[in-house]
C-alpha cells in the first residue's frame, strides 16, 4: 500500500525537467574542470533532480509542513520527553569553532570542544550522583549496551563468570531486553504490584549467583517512582550483582533524586529527551553513561583527560587495558552534546529541579483532569511522576473504539497522539507525558480534546474509526510497512528519470 492523499506531492525526481534549474554557480573559472584530476571525475552526470531553485525551495518546504513538530504543536509522548528545544542551542551548536571542527584534529587545536565536553562530564556527574562518565554512546539504547558490557567486564575481571540473567521488571521498554540479549545474557522479567512497583517476592526468588545485573527503569514507564528502591539494591548488591538504571526518565528526578546516592552503579542519560535535543526524526542522539568506582576502570576509551597543568586531551591507544574499548567513533556525537550543554547552563543546579517540579505539576494536573472526567480508565491512582496512564479499555468495551482509533483522532484536533500501547502490561494503554513546557492552556485544550472524542465515541464511531480526516494521509497499514519497508524511489518502468540506474 503506498501512502497518497491530496496534500502529498511527487518526488522530487518526478518534478524534475531536463534542462531546467543549472547557473547555480557563479562565474565557475573556466579551467574549474581541468584542476579536477581525471580519475577523479565522474563518467557520467549524477543524476540530480533539475528544477529551479523557487521549486526546489517549495519541495522542501511543502514537505516539512506535513510533518507535526514539537515546533508546530503538543507532542505528548510519553517517555521521550517531547519538551521544548530553545533555540538558544541551536545557535550553540552551529558556532562555526564547533561545527567545522576536523573530528581528526590533534587535541592542540581542540582545547575549546575538549574543555566544553569535559564540563559537560562534570554537570552531568553532579546531575547522577556518580564518579565518572562517557559521552560516546549515540542513544539510550546504545548507552544500555555500553553499560551491561562494563558490568560483563566486571563480573569477568572477578572470575566470577557464571553470571548470565539480567533481570528486567515487566513494564521495561523493549531496549533493556534487547540489550541484555546482545551481550549475551539472559532476560528475567519481573512482575509488577498493583501499586505499580516491582513485585518484591518475584523479585528476591529471581536473584542469585546467576543474577550479572538487575535494569530498573526509575521512575517506571507508569510513571511511578520505585519507592523501595533502596531495600531492591541492596539484596542486588548482596547478591554480588549490579544495578543498572534506564534514565530515560530523568526529567522526572533532576535536583531530587540522584541515581548514584541511591547506590546505582550504572546509568544512561538520554540528552536528547531530558536535555533538548530535537529528536523523533531519526536523527543523532548522545546517551552519556555514568559509573560509580566499580565500573570507572571500564569506561570505554578515550576518556577526555586534564593534564595536571589545564591541558585536555583524549586518552591514548591502550593507555587504560581495562577498558571495554571504543564503542563510536570519535568522541561522541557533539553537535547533541553541544545542545544539552548549552541547556543545561541555561538552567543552572536549582533550575533543574525547578524543570522537575513543573514537569510532575503538568502531569499530574492532566491526569487530574482526565480522571475527573471519568472518560478513561486511569490504572494508577495517587500522584505520578513526569507521564501517566491512562486507558481506553471501558470505552472499547462499550463502543468498539480503541486507543489506536483515539490516537488517530487526535490528530484531527491538531495534537500529536501520547504513546500508545506501551507499557504493554495495560491494556489499551496511552501512555501521557506533558513535560514541562507546556502552558496550562495548552493542557486543558488537550484534555478537552481527549474528553470530546470519548463522548463522540459513544455518538459517532465510525467517525473515529475513519480518522485521521485531516492529515496528509488517512491509516496506513503499519504492519505491511514495518514487515516490507519500501524506502526507495523508483521510476515508473519506460519513464524517463535523472537516475542512471
Ligand atoms: C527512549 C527510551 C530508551 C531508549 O533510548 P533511545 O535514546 O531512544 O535509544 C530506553 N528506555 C526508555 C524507558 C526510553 O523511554
Amino acid at each position: 500500500m503506498s501512502a497518497s492523499g491530496p496534500r502529498l506531492q511527487p518526488t522530487i525526481f518526478e518534478r524534475s525537467k531536463p534542462g531546467r534549474g543549472g547557473g547555480l554557480v557563479p562565474h565557475p573559472p573556466s579551467d574549474a574542470l581541468d584542476r579536477i584530476p581525471t580519475e577523479q571525475r565522474r563518467e557520467r552526470p549524477a543524476g540530480l533532480p533539475e528544477l529551479n531553485e523557487a521549486e526546489v525551495v517549495r519541495h522542501y518546504v511543502n514537505l516539512s509542513q506535513l510533518n507535526h513538530a514539537i515546533d508546530v504543536g503538543f507532542y505528548p509522548l510519553g517517555s521521550c520527553t517531547m519538551k521544548w528545544n530553545p533555540k538558544v542551542n541551536e545557535w550553540a551548536a552551529r558556532l562555526p569553532g564547533f561545527a567545522n571542527l576536523h573530528p581528526l584534529a590533534p587535541d592542540v587545536t581542540t582545547q575549546g570542544t575538549l574543555q566544553l565536553l569535559w564540563e559537560l562530564e562534570q554537570i552531568l556527574l553532579e546531575v547522577t550522583g556518580m564518579r565518572a562518565v562517557t559521552l560516546q554512546p549515540a542513544a539510550g539504547a546504545h548507552g544500555e549496551l555500553t553499560g551491561i558490557l562494563m558490568i560483563r567486564a566486571y563480573h569477568e575481571a572477578r572470575g566470577d563468570t557464571a553470571r548470565t540473567e539480567v533481570l528486567v521488571p515487566d513494564s521495561a521498554h523493549g531496549t533493556n531486553p534487547a540489550t541484555a540479549t546482545m551481550a549475551g545474557l539472559h532476560t528475567v522479567s519481573l512482575p509488577h504490584e498493583d501499586d505499580g512497583g516491582v513485585a518484591v517476592e518475584a523479585f528476591r526468588r529471581a536473584l542469585g549467583p546467576q543474577t550479572a545485573a538487575i535494569m530498573i527503569t526509575n521512575p517506571s514507564t507508569l510513571g511511578i517512582f520505585e519507592s523501595r528502591i533502596g531495600e531492591l539494591l541492596e539484596a542486588v548488591h548482596e547478591a554480588g550483582a549490579l544495578a543498572y538504571m534506564d534514565g530515560a526518565n530523568l526529567n522526572a528526578i533532576l535536583g531530587r533524586f540522584r541515581p548514584g546516592d541511591a547506590g546505582f552503579d550504572v546509568m544512561h542519560i538520554n540528552t536528547h529527551k531530558t536535555f533538548s535535543t530535537p529528536h523523533g526524526g531519526g536523527g543523532p542522539g548522545a546517551g552519556p553513561v555514568a559509573v560509580n568506582e566499580r565500573l570507572e576502570p571500564y569506561l570505554p576509551a578515550p576518556r577526555i583527560l586534564r593534564d595536571p597543568d589545564g591541558a585536555f586531551r583524549l586518552e591514548r591507544p591502550g593507555e587504560r587495558p581495562t577498558s571495554i574499548g571504543r564503542m563510536r567513533a570519535f568522541v561522541g556525537s557533539t553537535g547533541v552534546l553541544l545542545r544539552a550543554y548549552a541547556y543545561l547552563r541555561t538552567h543552572g543546579g536549582s533550575g533543574l529541579a525547578e524543570v522537575t517540579d513543573d514537569a510532575v505539576l503538568a502531569a499530574n494536573y492532566l491526569k487530574h483532569r482526565l480522571a475527573e472526567s471519568g472518560a478513561f480508565d486511569i490504572p494508577f491512582e495517587g500522584v505520578c511522576k513526569h507521564e501517566f496512564i491512562a486507558s481506553a479499555s471501558s470505552i472499547k468495551k462499550r463502543t468498539g473504539i480503541r486507543t489506536l482509533d483515539i490516537a488517530k483522532r487526535l490528530l484531527d484536533h491538531g495534537f500529536h497522539a501520547p504513546t500508545v500501547y506501551f507499557p504493554l502490561t495495560v491494556d489499551e494503554a496511552m501512555l501521557i507525558e506533558p513535560t514541562e513546557t507546556e502552558s496550562v492552556e495548552t493542557l486543558d485544550a488537550f484534555a478537552d480534546a481527549l474528553v470530546a472524542i470519548a463522548e463522540e465515541a459513544d455518538r459517532d464511531p465510525d467517525v473515529i474509526r475513519s480518522a485521521p480526516h485531516t492529515a496528509p494521509v488517512r491509516r496506513l497499514d503499519e504492519a505491511a510497512a514495518a514487515r516490507n519497508p519500501n524506502l526507495r524511489w523508483r521510476p515508473a518502468a519506460g519513464d524517463w528519470t535523472p537516475c542512471p540506474d
